[in-house]
């Protein structure tokens, strides 16, 4: 059993009592995580302060936090192999998948750490004589970083490269089933030479140490990835303690087929849309959109691909669809399958659990595909976050959007077709966040990313996203402006 201590002001810390993180793939716990109580949620929260307003970090200047991030980068890049490993044990995602994602990652810490000597405030025109108007910009404060379990240093990433660009410190809560990862890489942060008490890290439970965490009067902005019922009580939280917060929640997104499209392409894009991950992202293609006319040829290609899914251990470089990463979820997901067959879907791949023998011990679904779906039906509603796709018929382009937008969320979408026009129709009328075209699933550091509607609030990524851990400050300067009557303000 390995064990996970928080991290405090730069010390390792046991916490109040140790919890366990499960290995997915086994069904049986493999490290325990220091469980933080709401006493230790105000020491990170301190400690961050403290290192935001005296100490090596707030006086780096702005190229020496962007050469420190550099570093922080080039760590992620010699520790990729060991922190996919990590991430593997705790959610059961592949690891062929976890480590290109965290091979990925320096490129976050490199950008910000570029952007982060280019964050400029302006001198203002001014209507008034005699003064000099400017404005600067500041970092926003402590950030608390609230993750998800499915990619956690990528989420955490995405979060945390642009808060330390602009001078924030931060207090992370990782989920209690994947927190090994993000303790581990702050340790290797602190060895690369980052300061004590500019990332702290807490673990635990949410609801336990989540209020203390948010509501904390020194933590002015919340930066959360998750479920929308929880984006929604840490969102509602944020704003009656008016902290800035950004939200990135769910999805439904639709992957829409034209008859024109390049099959093969459309096919491999829906399977992976689907089915990457074992269903277990946010921007998961979880709705098929098929024109009328190719609904049979599609889905029996998309079976015939999804059916040869290779399902076992996640380390292995063999295999396509790992494990459910809890067994709650685990749960839902079947339970989702029983209501797609209630509800009257025709089940044509999957809906159970597999039975080959190395996956006895963990928590595994066979990829599910539904059709004779219709857009009221609850699988057709509601995110499963698991692979179960729902297929929908669609005529022509008006159905096609109609369909598409008659979801609360909007985070995703993928169109297939050859006809250049309709491509910038959809994208023009899809309400989501991201729209790919003849393809799907790709992110950058340098591509906006977030929701629409009950998918979230604010953006992730791109030149954009410094701005939400930057507050605005603008100042005058009298450079000889009438000094006129005291009790009439101008
Ligand atoms: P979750 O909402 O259950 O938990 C997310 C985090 O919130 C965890 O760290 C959890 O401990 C914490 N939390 C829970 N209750 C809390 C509370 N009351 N106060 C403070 N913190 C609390 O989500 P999950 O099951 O870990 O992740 C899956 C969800 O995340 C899915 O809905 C998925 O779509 C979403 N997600 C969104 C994105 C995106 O970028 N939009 C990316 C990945 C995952």
């Amino acid at each position: 059993m390995h064990r996970f201590s928080m991290i405090i002001d730069g010390d390792e810390r046991p916490g109040v009592d140790w919890f366990a993180s499960d290995n997915p793939y086994l069904g049986a716990p493999w490290a325990e995580i220091a469980r933080a109580s709401v006493a230790d949620v105000d020491d990170a929260v301190q400690a961050a302060h403290r290192a935001l307003t005296s100490g090596p970090w707030s006086e780096l200047t702005a190229s020496g936090r962007g050469a420190l991030m550099r570093r922080l980068g080039d760590t992620i890049a010699a520790n990729a192999r060991h922190l996919a490993e990590l991430e593997v044990r705790d959610n059961g995602k592949l690891y062929r998948e976890m480590f290109g994602q965290v091979s990925y990652l320096p490129e976050w810490y490199y950008y910000y750490g570029g952007l982060s000597d280019k964050v400029e405030g302006s001198v203002l025109p001014m209507d008034k004589k005699g003064y000099f108007t400017y404005t600067r910009k500041e970092p926003v404060g402590v950030v608390a970083i609230i993750t998800p379990w499915n990619s956690p240093l990528m989420l955490l990433s995405w979060k945390l490269a642009p808060a330390l660009a602009a001078g924030c410190t931060v207090v992370i809560k990782p989920s209690e089933f994947a927190s090994a990862s993000t303790l581990e890489l702050v340790r290797l942060f602190h060895e690369a030479g980052l300061p004590p008490g500019v990332i702290n890290v807490v673990t635990g439970f949410g609801q336990d140490i989540g209020p203390a965490l948010i509501e904390h009067p020194l933590v002015r902005r919340v930066s959360f990835t998750g479920s929308d019922a929880t984006g929604r009580q840490i969102g509602g939280q944020a704003a009656r303690n008016l902290k800035h917060v950004g939200l990135e929640l769910g999805g439904k997104s639709p992957n829409i087929v034209f008859a024109d499209a390049d099959l093969t392409a459309a096919v491999n894009g829906v399977v992976s849309g689907i089915f990457a991950a074992t269903g277990q992202t946010c921007i998961a293609g979880s709705r098929l959109l098929v024109q009328r006319e190719i609904h049979d040829e599609v889905v029996s290609r998309v079976v015939e691909v999804a059916r040869t899914a290779r399902i076992g251990d996640p380390m292995n470089d063999e295999t396509d669809i790992g494990p459910i990463t809890t067994p709650a979820q685990h749960a839902k997901v079947l339970d989702y399958i029983e209501i797609g067959r209630r509800e009257g879907a025709t089940l044509v791949l999957g809906g159970g659990q597999p039975t080959i023998g190395a996956c006895g011990t963990g928590w595994f679904v066979e990829p599910t595909i539904f059709t004779g779906v219709s857009t009221g039906m609850r699988i057709a509603q509601e995110e499963i976050f698991g692979p179960v796709l729902a297929v929908l018929p669609f005529a022509d382009e008006e159905e096609a959007i109609a369909l598409a937008n008659d979801v609360r969320f909007g985070l995703g979408a993928g169109v297939w077709t050859k006809d250049i026009g309709r491509s910038f129709r959809m994208a023009d009328r899809v309400r989501s966040g991201t729209v790919w075209v003849n393809t799907y699933r790709a992110v950058s550091f340098l591509a906006p990313f977030g929701g629409f509607d009950d998918s979230g609030i604010g953006r992730e990524n791109g030149i954009g996203a410094i701005e939400e851990y930057l507050e605005n400050k603008t100042v005058w300067i009298n450079t000889g402006a009438a000094v006129g009557n005291p009790f009439v303000m101008r």
